[in-house]
Protein backbone atom coordinates (compact mmCIF):
# COMPACT_ATOMS: atom_id res chain seq x y z
CA UNK A 1 0.00 0.00 0.00
CA UNK A 2 1.53 3.55 -0.75
CA UNK A 3 0.87 6.53 1.29
CA UNK A 4 1.06 10.20 0.36
CA UNK A 5 4.22 11.59 1.93
CA UNK A 6 4.26 14.90 4.23
CA UNK A 7 5.90 16.68 1.29
CA UNK A 8 3.21 16.31 -1.22
CA UNK A 9 0.45 17.22 1.45
CA UNK A 10 2.10 20.22 2.41
CA UNK A 11 2.64 21.02 -1.18
CA UNK A 12 -1.48 20.97 -1.86
CA UNK A 13 -1.35 23.37 1.12
CA UNK A 14 1.15 25.70 0.00
CA UNK A 15 -0.61 26.42 -3.34
CA UNK A 16 -2.64 28.68 -1.76
CA UNK A 17 -0.10 31.18 -0.88
CA UNK A 18 -1.61 33.78 1.25
CA UNK A 19 -3.34 31.07 3.61
CA UNK A 20 0.23 30.07 3.77
CA UNK A 21 1.28 33.19 5.07
CA UNK A 22 -1.24 33.66 7.33
CA UNK A 23 -0.87 30.40 9.03
CA UNK A 24 2.34 31.04 9.63
CA UNK A 25 2.17 34.40 10.64
CA UNK A 26 -0.58 33.52 13.01
CA UNK A 27 1.45 30.79 14.40
CA UNK A 28 4.50 32.67 14.97
CA UNK A 29 2.45 35.14 16.65
CA UNK A 30 1.49 32.77 19.22
CA UNK A 31 4.57 31.48 19.72
CA UNK A 32 5.86 35.42 20.32
CA UNK A 33 2.93 35.41 22.97
CA UNK A 34 4.23 32.26 24.62
CA UNK A 35 7.90 34.26 25.11
CA UNK A 36 6.60 36.96 26.71
CA UNK A 37 4.50 35.07 29.29
CA UNK A 38 7.76 32.84 29.61
CA UNK A 39 10.45 35.95 30.36
CA UNK A 40 7.91 37.31 32.96
CA UNK A 41 8.17 34.21 34.89
CA UNK A 42 11.83 34.09 35.99
CA UNK A 43 12.09 30.54 37.57
CA UNK A 44 10.49 29.36 33.87
CA UNK A 45 13.45 26.96 33.26
CA UNK A 46 13.31 25.97 37.00
CA UNK A 47 9.73 24.77 36.11
CA UNK A 48 10.60 23.42 33.39
CA UNK A 49 13.50 21.29 35.03
CA UNK A 50 10.93 20.25 37.89
CA UNK A 51 8.26 19.05 35.47
CA UNK A 52 10.84 17.21 33.13
CA UNK A 53 11.82 15.11 36.67
CA UNK A 54 8.48 14.86 37.90
CA UNK A 55 7.42 13.06 33.68
CA UNK A 56 10.22 10.81 34.63
CA UNK A 57 9.84 9.78 37.47
CA UNK A 58 6.15 8.72 36.49
CA UNK A 59 7.18 6.91 33.49
CA UNK A 60 9.82 5.00 35.58
CA UNK A 61 7.21 3.82 38.32
CA UNK A 62 4.14 4.15 35.78
CA UNK A 63 2.26 0.77 36.75
CA UNK A 64 2.80 1.61 40.38
CA UNK A 65 0.86 5.47 39.84
CA UNK A 66 -1.76 3.27 37.59
CA UNK A 67 -2.58 0.79 40.40
CA UNK A 68 -2.09 3.65 42.55
CA UNK A 69 -4.77 6.00 40.81
CA UNK A 70 -7.20 3.58 39.88
CA UNK A 71 -7.36 2.44 43.66
CA UNK A 72 -8.28 5.99 44.56
CA UNK A 73 -10.70 6.54 41.79
CA UNK A 74 -12.65 3.31 43.19
CA UNK A 75 -12.65 4.80 46.43
CA UNK A 76 -14.71 7.79 45.14
CA UNK A 77 -17.03 5.92 43.77
CA UNK A 78 -16.09 6.49 39.96
CA UNK A 79 -15.75 3.43 37.63
CA UNK A 80 -12.80 2.30 36.03
CA UNK A 81 -12.15 1.15 32.70
CA UNK A 82 -8.55 -0.39 30.75
CA UNK A 83 -8.58 -0.08 27.44
CA UNK A 84 -5.61 -1.74 25.40
CA UNK A 85 -6.35 0.19 22.21
CA UNK A 86 -9.04 2.08 20.11
CA UNK A 87 -11.61 -0.67 19.65
CA UNK A 88 -11.72 -1.40 23.11
CA UNK A 89 -11.49 2.24 24.69
CA UNK A 90 -14.72 3.12 21.67
CA UNK A 91 -16.94 -0.59 22.39
CA UNK A 92 -16.51 0.65 26.07
CA UNK A 93 -17.72 4.83 25.73
CA UNK A 94 -20.51 3.14 23.76
CA UNK A 95 -21.41 0.46 26.48
CA UNK A 96 -21.77 3.00 29.02
CA UNK A 97 -24.20 5.36 26.96
CA UNK A 98 -26.63 2.15 25.70
CA UNK A 99 -26.50 1.24 29.55
CA UNK A 100 -27.96 4.55 29.91
CA UNK A 101 -30.41 4.71 27.27
CA UNK A 102 -28.73 7.65 26.02
CA UNK A 103 -28.44 9.08 22.48
CA UNK A 104 -27.12 12.30 22.92
CA UNK A 105 -23.52 13.21 23.80
CA UNK A 106 -21.80 16.47 23.92
CA UNK A 107 -17.32 16.08 24.24
CA UNK A 108 -15.16 18.45 25.30
CA UNK A 109 -11.86 18.34 23.07
CA UNK A 110 -10.12 15.45 23.38
CA UNK A 111 -7.36 14.00 21.47
CA UNK A 112 -7.60 11.04 22.38
CA UNK A 113 -11.45 10.11 21.48
CA UNK A 114 -9.53 11.79 18.17
CA UNK A 115 -6.99 9.02 18.17
CA UNK A 116 -9.64 6.79 18.57
CA UNK A 117 -12.09 7.52 16.26
CA UNK A 118 -14.63 7.65 18.81
CA UNK A 119 -17.23 10.31 16.68
CA UNK A 120 -17.69 8.40 13.37
CA UNK A 121 -17.93 5.44 15.45
CA UNK A 122 -20.38 6.59 17.83
CA UNK A 123 -22.27 7.68 15.09
CA UNK A 124 -22.40 5.14 13.05
CA UNK A 125 -23.83 3.39 16.30
CA UNK A 126 -26.87 5.99 15.88
CA UNK A 127 -25.26 8.36 18.54
CA UNK A 128 -25.77 12.13 18.12
CA UNK A 129 -21.90 13.73 19.31
CA UNK A 130 -21.71 16.97 19.70
CA UNK A 131 -17.73 18.76 20.45
CA UNK A 132 -18.74 21.40 22.32
CA UNK A 133 -15.33 23.47 22.14
CA UNK A 134 -15.94 26.20 19.41
CA UNK A 135 -12.90 25.23 17.60
CA UNK A 136 -13.89 21.48 17.46
CA UNK A 137 -17.45 22.34 16.41
CA UNK A 138 -16.50 24.11 13.46
CA UNK A 139 -14.45 21.68 12.29
CA UNK A 140 -17.01 19.05 13.18
CA UNK A 141 -19.34 20.65 10.80
CA UNK A 142 -16.85 20.81 8.30
CA UNK A 143 -16.34 16.99 8.86
CA UNK A 144 -12.34 17.51 8.79
CA UNK A 145 -10.10 16.66 11.71
CA UNK A 146 -8.04 18.96 14.08
CA UNK A 147 -5.29 20.87 12.60
CA UNK A 148 -3.61 21.62 16.00
CA UNK A 149 -3.89 19.91 19.11
CA UNK A 150 -5.14 23.55 21.00
CA UNK A 151 -6.07 25.42 18.07
CA UNK A 152 -7.81 22.70 16.16
CA UNK A 153 -9.26 25.44 13.53
CA UNK A 154 -6.19 27.48 13.49
CA UNK A 155 -5.97 27.01 9.72
CA UNK A 156 -9.35 28.36 8.78
CA UNK A 157 -10.21 32.38 8.49
CA UNK A 158 -13.32 33.82 9.21
CA UNK A 159 -14.90 33.78 6.32
CA UNK A 160 -14.68 30.16 6.13
CA UNK A 161 -16.00 30.14 9.68
CA UNK A 162 -18.81 32.38 8.34
CA UNK A 163 -19.65 30.41 5.24
CA UNK A 164 -19.90 26.97 7.27
CA UNK A 165 -22.08 28.59 9.95
CA UNK A 166 -24.37 29.90 7.13
CA UNK A 167 -24.62 26.67 5.64
CA UNK A 168 -24.67 24.63 9.32
CA UNK A 169 -26.38 27.11 11.63
CA UNK A 170 -28.42 29.77 8.87
CA UNK A 171 -26.19 32.98 10.16
CA UNK A 172 -26.63 35.73 8.09
CA UNK A 173 -24.55 35.25 4.51
CA UNK A 174 -20.92 36.66 4.10
CA UNK A 175 -21.40 37.29 8.34
CA UNK A 176 -17.54 37.61 9.62
CA UNK A 177 -18.13 39.26 13.01
CA UNK A 178 -15.87 36.83 15.19
CA UNK A 179 -18.08 38.45 18.18
CA UNK A 180 -21.56 37.80 15.92
CA UNK A 181 -19.86 33.98 14.81
CA UNK A 182 -19.68 33.17 18.24
CA UNK A 183 -22.67 34.17 20.16
CA UNK A 184 -24.63 32.26 16.92
CA UNK A 185 -22.38 29.50 18.20
CA UNK A 186 -23.22 29.92 21.72
CA UNK A 187 -27.01 29.80 21.05
CA UNK A 188 -26.66 26.54 18.80
CA UNK A 189 -24.75 24.92 21.61
CA UNK A 190 -26.76 26.05 24.55
CA UNK A 191 -29.41 23.84 23.39
CA UNK A 192 -27.30 20.96 22.99
CA UNK A 193 -25.81 21.21 26.37
CA UNK A 194 -29.28 21.25 27.53
CA UNK A 195 -30.02 18.07 25.74
CA UNK A 196 -26.92 16.24 26.49
CA UNK A 197 -27.65 12.87 28.56
CA UNK A 198 -23.70 11.73 28.48
CA UNK A 199 -20.53 13.89 28.70
CA UNK A 200 -17.60 12.70 27.34
CA UNK A 201 -14.09 14.62 28.59
CA UNK A 202 -10.10 14.07 27.93
CA UNK A 203 -7.89 14.75 30.79
CA UNK A 204 -5.20 16.65 31.13
CA UNK A 205 -3.44 15.37 34.17
CA UNK A 206 -4.33 12.56 36.50
CA UNK A 207 -3.23 12.37 39.89
CA UNK A 208 -2.75 9.59 41.35
CA UNK A 209 -2.65 9.88 45.02
CA UNK A 210 -6.28 11.15 45.05
CA UNK A 211 -7.78 9.55 41.75
CA UNK A 212 -8.68 13.02 40.71
CA UNK A 213 -8.39 13.58 36.60
CA UNK A 214 -8.02 17.84 35.83
CA UNK A 215 -9.66 19.02 32.68
CA UNK A 216 -8.34 22.78 31.11
CA UNK A 217 -10.01 24.89 28.56
CA UNK A 218 -10.51 28.32 28.16
CA UNK A 219 -14.74 28.31 26.92
CA UNK A 220 -15.80 26.13 30.25
CA UNK A 221 -17.71 23.78 27.90
CA UNK A 222 -16.32 20.44 29.58
CA UNK A 223 -17.44 21.93 33.14
CA UNK A 224 -20.71 22.84 31.81
CA UNK A 225 -21.17 19.22 29.94
CA UNK A 226 -20.59 17.56 33.31
CA UNK A 227 -22.48 19.66 35.63
CA UNK A 228 -25.97 19.20 32.92
CA UNK A 229 -25.15 15.26 32.08
CA UNK A 230 -26.17 13.21 34.56
CA UNK A 231 -23.33 10.49 33.14
CA UNK A 232 -19.33 12.00 32.83
CA UNK A 233 -17.02 9.93 30.92
CA UNK A 234 -13.09 10.92 31.30
CA UNK A 235 -10.97 8.99 28.72
CA UNK A 236 -7.19 9.51 29.02
CA UNK A 237 -3.57 8.03 28.14
CA UNK A 238 -1.77 5.80 30.43
CA UNK A 239 0.87 8.97 30.57
CA UNK A 240 -1.08 11.78 31.88
CA UNK A 241 -0.72 10.47 35.70
CA UNK A 242 1.58 13.08 37.78
CA UNK A 243 1.94 11.37 41.42
CA UNK A 244 0.86 13.78 43.82
CA UNK A 245 -1.72 17.08 43.71
CA UNK A 246 1.08 19.55 45.06
CA UNK A 247 2.69 18.67 41.53
CA UNK A 248 -0.23 19.95 39.59
CA UNK A 249 1.00 23.50 39.76
CA UNK A 250 4.04 23.12 37.90
CA UNK A 251 2.54 21.78 35.25
CA UNK A 252 -0.58 24.47 35.13
CA UNK A 253 2.10 27.13 34.99
CA UNK A 254 3.68 25.68 31.96
CA UNK A 255 0.61 24.75 30.50
CA UNK A 256 -0.83 27.82 29.28
CA UNK A 257 1.94 29.98 28.62
CA UNK A 258 3.18 27.51 26.53
CA UNK A 259 0.54 26.96 24.94
CA UNK A 260 -1.67 30.69 24.55
CA UNK A 261 0.84 32.96 26.16
CA UNK A 262 -1.87 32.68 29.30
CA UNK A 263 -0.69 33.35 32.67
CA UNK A 264 -3.37 30.24 33.41
CA UNK A 265 -5.90 28.27 31.36
CA UNK A 266 -9.35 29.99 31.97
CA UNK A 267 -11.14 27.15 33.37
CA UNK A 268 -8.88 24.36 35.64
CA UNK A 269 -11.38 21.93 36.79
CA UNK A 270 -10.86 18.76 38.96
CA UNK A 271 -13.56 15.82 38.57
CA UNK A 272 -12.51 13.67 41.71
CA UNK A 273 -16.27 11.78 42.33
CA UNK A 274 -19.23 11.67 40.67
CA UNK A 275 -22.33 14.02 42.35
CA UNK A 276 -25.00 12.24 44.07
CA UNK A 277 -27.65 9.85 41.64
CA UNK A 278 -24.78 10.07 38.74
CA UNK A 279 -22.36 8.41 37.36
CA UNK A 280 -18.21 8.92 36.82
CA UNK A 281 -16.29 6.90 34.48
CA UNK A 282 -12.51 7.04 33.66
CA UNK A 283 -11.38 5.27 30.74
CA UNK A 284 -7.83 4.45 31.40
CA UNK A 285 -6.07 3.66 27.68
CA UNK A 286 -2.66 2.21 26.42
CA UNK A 287 -3.11 2.05 22.46
CA UNK A 288 0.36 1.29 21.95
CA UNK A 289 2.23 3.48 24.72
CA UNK A 290 3.56 0.83 26.59
CA UNK A 291 5.28 0.14 23.05
CA UNK A 292 6.90 3.80 23.05
CA UNK A 293 7.23 3.51 26.87
CA UNK A 294 9.76 0.60 25.93
CA UNK A 295 11.91 1.97 23.12
CA UNK A 296 14.51 3.90 25.61
CA UNK A 297 15.38 6.52 22.48
CA UNK A 298 11.86 7.46 22.33
CA UNK A 299 10.14 7.23 25.68
CA UNK A 300 10.67 11.01 26.80
CA UNK A 301 8.24 11.63 23.75
CA UNK A 302 5.10 10.29 26.72
CA UNK A 303 5.94 13.58 28.63
CA UNK A 304 4.40 15.45 26.21
CA UNK A 305 1.53 17.74 28.09
CA UNK A 306 0.37 19.12 24.49
CA UNK A 307 0.76 22.39 24.72
CA UNK A 308 1.28 22.94 21.05
CA UNK A 309 4.33 24.97 21.67
CA UNK A 310 6.52 22.47 19.42
CA UNK A 311 4.36 23.29 16.43
CA UNK A 312 3.93 26.63 16.98
CA UNK A 313 7.68 27.79 16.67
CA UNK A 314 8.42 24.95 13.82
CA UNK A 315 9.02 26.72 10.53
CA UNK A 316 8.33 23.31 8.86
CA UNK A 317 4.63 23.20 10.74
CA UNK A 318 3.77 26.65 10.31
CA UNK A 319 4.35 26.24 6.50
CA UNK A 320 2.57 22.87 5.18
CA UNK A 321 -0.34 23.01 8.09
CA UNK A 322 -1.29 20.15 10.73
CA UNK A 323 -3.24 18.06 7.59
CA UNK A 324 0.03 18.05 6.13
CA UNK A 325 0.77 15.19 8.76
CA UNK A 326 -2.04 13.10 8.29
CA UNK A 327 -1.76 12.44 12.08
CA UNK A 328 -4.04 12.78 15.39
CA UNK A 329 -1.63 14.78 16.62
CA UNK A 330 0.76 16.56 14.31
CA UNK A 331 3.89 19.11 14.11
CA UNK A 332 7.17 17.72 15.55
CA UNK A 333 5.72 15.57 18.55
CA UNK A 334 3.49 14.04 16.00
CA UNK A 335 6.34 12.60 13.84
CA UNK A 336 8.00 10.92 16.95
CA UNK A 337 4.61 9.73 18.30
CA UNK A 338 3.17 8.49 15.08
CA UNK A 339 6.04 5.99 13.63
CA UNK A 340 5.96 4.12 16.70
CA UNK A 341 1.88 3.45 15.71
CA UNK A 342 2.38 2.86 11.86
CA UNK A 343 6.49 2.79 10.85
CA UNK A 344 5.28 2.66 7.16
CA UNK A 345 2.69 4.92 6.60
CA UNK A 346 4.23 7.75 8.82
CA UNK A 347 7.81 7.36 7.67
CA UNK A 348 8.23 10.71 5.81
CA UNK A 349 7.25 12.48 9.04
CA UNK A 350 10.60 12.31 10.87
CA UNK A 351 11.74 14.14 7.72
CA UNK A 352 9.29 17.08 8.13
CA UNK A 353 11.72 18.95 10.21
CA UNK A 354 14.74 21.57 9.70
CA UNK A 355 16.20 19.74 13.07
CA UNK A 356 16.98 23.30 13.90
CA UNK A 357 16.04 22.12 17.66
CA UNK A 358 13.66 25.16 18.20
CA UNK A 359 10.46 22.33 19.65
CA UNK A 360 12.90 20.90 21.89
CA UNK A 361 13.99 24.72 23.31
CA UNK A 362 9.90 25.65 23.63
CA UNK A 363 9.13 22.44 25.19
CA UNK A 364 8.35 22.74 28.68
CA UNK A 365 8.80 19.13 29.58
CA UNK A 366 12.03 19.37 27.71
CA UNK A 367 11.62 16.40 25.52
CA UNK A 368 14.90 16.32 23.13
CA UNK A 369 12.22 16.46 19.91
CA UNK A 370 14.64 16.96 17.47
CA UNK A 371 17.32 14.19 18.63
CA UNK A 372 14.10 11.62 18.65
CA UNK A 373 13.73 12.75 15.14
CA UNK A 374 17.17 12.18 14.40
CA UNK A 375 16.88 8.45 15.42
CA UNK A 376 13.61 7.87 13.54
CA UNK A 377 15.56 8.90 10.23
CA UNK A 378 17.87 6.19 11.07
CA UNK A 379 15.27 3.50 11.97
CA UNK A 380 12.87 4.23 9.11
CA UNK A 381 16.20 4.26 6.83
CA UNK A 382 17.06 0.70 8.32
CA UNK A 383 13.51 -0.24 7.61
CA UNK A 384 14.06 0.44 4.40
CA UNK A 385 11.40 2.66 4.02
CA UNK A 386 12.79 5.77 2.84
CA UNK A 387 11.76 6.49 -0.87
CA UNK A 388 14.19 4.98 -3.56
CA UNK A 389 15.57 8.83 -4.90
CA UNK A 390 16.10 10.03 -1.13
CA UNK A 391 18.16 6.35 -0.28
CA UNK A 392 20.25 6.79 -3.47
CA UNK A 393 21.33 10.68 -2.91
CA UNK A 394 21.66 10.05 1.20
CA UNK A 395 24.30 6.83 0.02
CA UNK A 396 25.75 9.38 -2.67
CA UNK A 397 26.01 12.03 -0.30
CA UNK A 398 27.18 9.77 2.31
CA UNK A 399 30.65 8.50 0.01
CA UNK A 400 30.74 12.39 -0.80
CA UNK A 401 31.13 13.69 2.09
CA UNK A 402 33.05 11.08 3.96
CA UNK A 403 36.13 11.28 1.43
CA UNK A 404 37.95 15.01 1.60
CA UNK A 405 39.25 14.60 -2.14
CA UNK A 406 35.73 13.53 -3.61
CA UNK A 407 34.59 16.73 -1.87
CA UNK A 408 36.93 19.05 -3.03
CA UNK A 409 36.59 18.15 -6.61
CA UNK A 410 32.95 18.57 -6.45
CA UNK A 411 32.67 22.06 -4.91
CA UNK A 412 34.74 22.80 -7.48
CA UNK A 413 32.50 21.18 -10.36
CA UNK A 414 29.61 23.26 -8.69
CA UNK A 415 31.52 26.76 -8.37
CA UNK A 416 32.38 26.33 -12.57
CA UNK A 417 28.75 24.24 -13.10
CA UNK A 418 26.97 26.95 -11.65
CA UNK A 419 28.80 30.19 -13.26
CA UNK A 420 28.79 28.22 -16.68
CA UNK A 421 25.20 26.55 -17.13
CA UNK A 422 22.35 28.64 -18.39
CA UNK A 423 19.76 29.98 -15.66
CA UNK A 424 16.87 28.65 -17.18
CA UNK A 425 18.30 24.53 -16.35
CA UNK A 426 20.31 25.42 -13.11
CA UNK A 427 16.60 26.63 -11.99
CA UNK A 428 14.74 24.22 -13.50
CA UNK A 429 11.97 23.47 -11.22
CA UNK A 430 11.19 19.61 -12.14
CA UNK A 431 15.26 19.03 -12.16
CA UNK A 432 15.87 21.75 -9.06
CA UNK A 433 12.77 21.75 -6.64
CA UNK A 434 14.92 23.74 -4.29
CA UNK A 435 15.10 26.79 -6.95
CA UNK A 436 11.10 26.50 -7.23
CA UNK A 437 10.76 29.49 -4.30
CA UNK A 438 14.57 30.40 -3.61
CA UNK A 439 17.25 32.04 -5.32
CA UNK A 440 20.75 30.17 -5.47
CA UNK A 441 23.62 32.13 -4.15
CA UNK A 442 26.05 33.34 -6.30
CA UNK A 443 29.10 30.78 -6.86
CA UNK A 444 32.39 32.07 -5.11
CA UNK A 445 35.33 32.00 -7.10
CA UNK A 446 37.50 29.99 -4.73
CA UNK A 447 36.50 27.08 -1.70
CA UNK A 448 36.96 28.03 1.68
CA UNK A 449 40.20 25.51 1.82
CA UNK A 450 42.14 27.38 -1.07
CA UNK A 451 40.75 30.73 0.27
CA UNK A 452 42.56 29.60 4.01
CA UNK A 453 45.32 28.21 2.38
CA UNK A 454 46.55 31.89 0.50
CA UNK A 455 46.35 33.49 3.98
CA UNK A 456 49.53 34.23 5.80
CA UNK A 457 49.56 31.57 8.26
CA UNK A 458 51.24 31.53 11.91
CA UNK A 459 54.21 31.07 12.63
CA UNK A 460 55.04 27.75 14.59
S1 LIG B 1 6.28 17.99 22.84
FE1 LIG B 1 6.57 19.59 24.35
S2 LIG B 1 6.18 21.47 23.19
FE2 LIG B 1 5.32 19.82 21.96
S3 LIG B 1 3.17 19.67 22.56
FE3 LIG B 1 4.32 18.24 23.86
S4 LIG B 1 4.81 19.38 25.72
FE4 LIG B 1 4.24 20.88 24.17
Amino acid sequence: MSYLTHASRAEAFNLDHERTSWHDETLWFVRQKRDKAVYAVPEFQELRNLASAIKDHTLSRLDEYLAQFEAAAQTNGVRVHWAADAAEHNAIVLDIIRARGATRVVKSKSMLTEECHLNPYLIKEGIEVIDTDLGERIIQMRDEPPSHIVLPAIHLKKEDVGATFFKHLGTAEGLTDPQQLTEAARQHLRAKFLAGEVALTGVNFAIAETGSVVVCTNEGNADLGVSLAPVHVASMGIEKLIPRLSDLGVFTRLLARSATGQPVTTYTSHYTKPMPGREMHIIIVDNERTQQLGRPDFRASLKCIRCGACMNTCPVYRRSGGHSYDFTVPGPIGSILSPNIDLKKHSTLPFASTLCGSCTDVCPVKIDIHVQLYKWRQIVSEANHLPTAKKIGLKFMGRLLASPTAFKLSGSFGRRALRLLPYGLTHNQTVNAWAIARELPEPPQQSFREWFAQQPQPAT
